[in-house]
């Protein structure tokens, strides 16, 4: 049998070395009640609480600022080719500056935007609305570039030499901006909420795990799918989120994995009160259940006296 290696878990909130459970999160002890409740919650709708909203917020500003300020220099650098501005030197090193500024403008507003989305995701109900709303940065890109090419491809001052070079420069950063601008892997309100139910209802303590690696939050710091990572992150799902990580497990997480534990939980359920149902018996074991007793079944209660009232 191969051996377990040894593994180290990293608390994010601290940053530091957790000591692994003993235990598993589900195999916790709860009432009946608890259990049922936790097997049947269903949360619809993700919780953001003010504080994310106010950071989600805080960088949706940051990126459009910074896209702001992309188109702007953008604007600049379309004025210095067609020479409505002058400034002496060469011009194809001011178009390069020009386009490499822009670039760093719109990658790091279109990062902050994803963060955003992150943080503080739109629902997926309209499929349009959200794609357009994770890809605001391909719009932005498409923007801060398109024009600029246009310009390039129709001046005809410029040299030959400097207009296709210039125009190669201008594809080149145009492709990078929208490359990475674009939001592969968008998380929606639906799937923040769904991994903060399951989370709040399959482990003790709402965590989830994550590795430096994958693109998965797992549930169960135990999932086989994690017994090769030397290296585990523990966190709220929100900070999964923010990881990149909002997508569900597929062997510990995925709907399948939450049905099991689901019935897992209710067939506990069930046996505790099969506990409850024999402990009952026992303690009424002496006395019959009032149903079984019939006007001439005297043979239950063949000690008691109606007259003193007493067991003897
Ligand atoms: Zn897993």
């Amino acid at each position: 049998m191969a051996e377990i290696r040894e593994r180290q878990i990293i608390d994010v909130n601290s940053g530091k070395a957790a000591p692994a459970r003993k235990r598993k999160p589900k195999a916790s002890v709860k009432s009946p009640a608890e259990k049922k409740a936790k097997a049947e919650a269903v949360q619809t709708h993700a919780i953001v609480t003010a504080e994310n909203q106010k950071r989600a917020g805080k960088y949706r500003w940051g990126a459009v600022g910074l896209w702001v300020l992309g188109l702007a220099l953008e604007v600049l650098t379309i004025m210095l080719i067609n020479g409505f501005l002058y400034i002496p030197g060469n011009i194809l090193t001011y178009i390069i500056i020009g386009l490499v500024a822009d670039l760093v403008c719109v990658v790091i507003g279109s990062q902050l935007w994803k963060k955003s989305n992150r943080i503080d995701p739109a629902s997926e109900k309209n499929k349009v609305k959200f794609f357009l709303w994770n890809n605001m940065g391909l719009i932005a890109a498409l923007i801060c570039f398109v024009p600029i090419i246009i310009f390039l491809l129709k001046e005809k001052d410029l040299d030959a030499k400097t207009k296709k070079i210039a125009t190669i420069i201008a594809v080149i950063v145009a492709l990078i901006a929208g490359l990475t601008s674009v939001e592969w892997n968008p998380v929606s309100a639906e799937d923040l909420a769904q991994a903060q139910s399951d989370a709040s209802a399959y482990t003790d303590d709402g965590i989830v795990y994550w590795t430096p690696f994958g693109k998965r939050y797992h549930l169960d710091e135990d999932c086989q799918s994690l017994r090769n990572s030397a290296t585990l992150y523990k966190g709220t799902v929100e900070q999964a989120f923010e990881a990149k990580r909002g997508k569900p497990c597929s062997f510990c997480a995925s709907a399948e994995a939450i049905e099991q534990y689901k019935a897992e939980q209710l067939e506990e359920n069930a046996a505790d009160f099969d506990i409850i149902d024999d402990v009952l018996t026992d303690n009424t074991a002496g006395t019959a259940a009032p149903e079984t007793l019939t006007p001439n079944d005297t043979e239950t209660l063949p000690e008691y006296d109606p007259n003193d009232g007493m067991f003897e």
